[in-house]
This record gives structure tokens, sequence and C-alpha cells, in this order.
């Protein structure tokens, strides 16, 4: 069994009472491998100042990958996680948080959300996001969008400057043509790698080695105690028919609670969908008052089909669940106790 890949940095955070200092004992990360269950990371317990978790997509992703791919993705992720922990530590918000840390995997061809986002059955792209406030429960979302370089940002402004929560296709466009977001061309979206899955789906041949979907995600709890959600992506390579999945479906791949906990998904969007998985997770925080790494593995593994996907998320109290049941998950998670650790199987 190989080793997971972690890093930790131990940087002390002192409350803002300025009394006490947090110490939180967690158990060493397990390595894990295998496709058979789902497979959780630590959570904490303590009270925390702040805490933040990514993820970049579910899938499969061989553990022979080269070196450079490897390090790719762990530089990617480790860069994304440092800018969510310097928002946080400075006081920022979580919402604001969720979304700039999700802009930055937007522009990042290596995931499956704005640039390098998959191919649809036409050879465009069409891109969906979501946020949520866990405070006030404000949400917006955007699907099927082609136009928008930061998907995730159009859904922010849907929640703040419209009373709708979901706007889809060319009224989403005339929408952002309203707020002045950056647009780009669809050659923008372009990426080899996700070309060429495309070509290798319609010729039918196997589905690429490195399969990972590469959707991107991101909750945040912030110093006044609330959480907030984001979820981005390209939806799945070769969708047809104006195809939509979880990832802007408030309740299926994004929800945010600070009575249950701030939930993203990544995954086969339809079984997300029809089992409300975010929403799920959350209530059994809420109503049951689970733990949030046991609520992500009930919903999981009595809900989904193996292989479906994961879901990253972190309640009010700064535990952080990171939970899937494919073969790997890249993902990161970090909090005010010092903990910063990137991984991805
Ligand atoms: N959940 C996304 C969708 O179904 C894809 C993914 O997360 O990989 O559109």
């Amino acid at each position: 069994m190989s080793v997971e890949m972690t890093r930790r940095t131990f940087r002390p955070c002192w409350c803002a009472a300025g009394a006490f200092l947090i110490v939180v004992v967690m158990a060493a990360g397990c390595a894990k491998s295998g496709t058979e269950s789902a497979a959780p990371t630590s959570t904490t317990k303590t009270q925390l100042d702040y805490a933040i978790a990514i993820h970049g997509g579910a899938g499969t992703i061989s553990k022979d990958i080269s070196v450079e791919r490897r390090t790719a993705y762990e530089n990617a992720l480790e860069n994304v996680l440092r800018r969510g922990v310097e928002m946080l530590e400075a006081g920022g918000d979580a919402l604001d948080t969720v979304e700039a840390v999700l802009r930055m995997m937007e522009d990042d061809p290596l995931f499956n959300a704005g640039k390098g986002a998959v191919f649809n059955h036409e050879g465009g792209h069409e891109l969906d996001a979501s946020i949520m406030d866990g405070e006030t429960l404000a949400c917006g979302a955007v699907a099927g969008v082609t136009t928008v370089k930061n998907p995730i940002s159009l859904a922010r402004l849907v929640m703040e400057r419209t009373p709708h929560v979901l706007l889809a296709g060319p009224g989403a466009e005339v929408f952002a043509d309203e707020t002045g977001v950056d647009r780009v061309d669809q050659e923008y979206f372009f990426s080899q790698r996700r070309y060429d899955a495309w070509r290798k789906t319609l010729e039918k041949k196997s589905e690429a080695k490195d399969a990972v979907r590469g959707t991107v995600g991101a909750v945040a709890l912030d110093r006044d105690g609330h959480v907030a959600a984001a979820t981005s992506t390209g939806g799945l390579t070769n969708k047809r028919f104006g195809r939509i999945g979880d990832s802007p479906v408030i309740g299926a791949g994004t929800y945010a609670s600070d009575a249950g906990c701030a939930i993203s998904a990544t995954g086969k969007g339809e079984e997300f969908i029809r089992n409300a998985v975010a929403f799920q997770v959350s209530m059994l925080v809420e109503l049951q008052g689970l733990d949030v790494e046991s609520a992500a593995r009930q919903v999981l593994e009595s809900r989904l089909e193996p292989e479906s996907g994961g879901v990253i998320a972190l309640t009010t109290d700064g535990s952080i669940a990171m939970t899937f049941n494919t073969q790997a998950m890249p993902r990161a998670a970090a909090d005010s106790t010092g903990r910063f650790e990137v991984l991805i199987w």
C-alpha cells in the first residue's frame, strides 16, 4: 500500500480572545487505496478559528502517473489552499474565500472547470457552478454557460443581484452581459488533454486511464463562525442535450448551512441529484447530530453506487470530512491549528 502524499506546516494560531492556544492532536493520515469503500480522512472535534477544504474531482488516477503529473496536482492544490488560508487567517469571510479559491481552480487547465473544461458531444464547453452561504442559506447557480470565464462568480451574482437561485443557458448569458463579468470565446476553454479524452469517448475507445473528472469544490469556515460552499464544473465528457449535473443543483452538488455543514460534491451527477447528497449530509448533521465524517460516509455508503464520487464537508466547529468511493479524489485541507495537507489517493 503506498503512502498518501501529506504535507503539514505547523503555524500555531491564537484565538481572538487571546487566551487559549487550541491544540488538536490529529490522527496520523492513513494510507488509503482501493475502491471498495468510502475513504475518509481525519476530522477534528475542537472549535477552530477557521478551516478550509478543497477538491479537484473524484475519479480514477493511476498511482503510476508520472512524477510531473502528480507534482502538478500537488502544487496546484497547495497554491489554492495557501490562498484560502491567507484569506481566512486575515479575517476574510467564508463566502469570499470559496469564490476566490474556485476562481483559481477555474483558471487552471488541470481541472474540469473554466479553462480546461471537458468537451460536450458537439465539441463545445458548457459550464455549471453554484455557491451557498451557510449563515443565510442564500445561494446562486448557473448552468450551461458558454462564454463566462469564471462561472462561480456569475453564480455568486445570481445569488446577490437576482431573486432567483439558478439561471441556465442563454438567459444566464444575458444576465452575464448585464453584470460585466469577464467573457471569453469557446477556444479559451480548450485543453489538449480534454480534447483527446473527448475524441477517445467519441470513438468508443476505453475511458482514459487518468479519468479523474476534475470538478472543483471548496468549503470554508471563517472567524465569524460561518460556513460556505462552492462547486464548479464542465460536467461530463461528451454530454448531450443540455445535460446538467449536480454541481449547480443546490442540495445535490452544493449545500451550506451553519446548522448542518458546508459541502461540495463531485462524481456522477445524476446519482448525486437522485439522492440529494449534499442536503442529506447536512441534515444528518443538523437533525441527527452526526459528526460530519459519519454523515458523509453514511450517505455515500448507503445511497451511492461504488465508484460514484466523493464529497468534502465542513461544520462550524472546523471538523472536515473528505470522503469518496472512487480510486482518487485530489483534495486538500487546512485549519487554524496549522493542519495543512494535500492528498490525491
Ligand atoms: N458532478 C459533475 C457532473 O456530474 C462531474 C464531476 O464531478 O466529475 O457534472
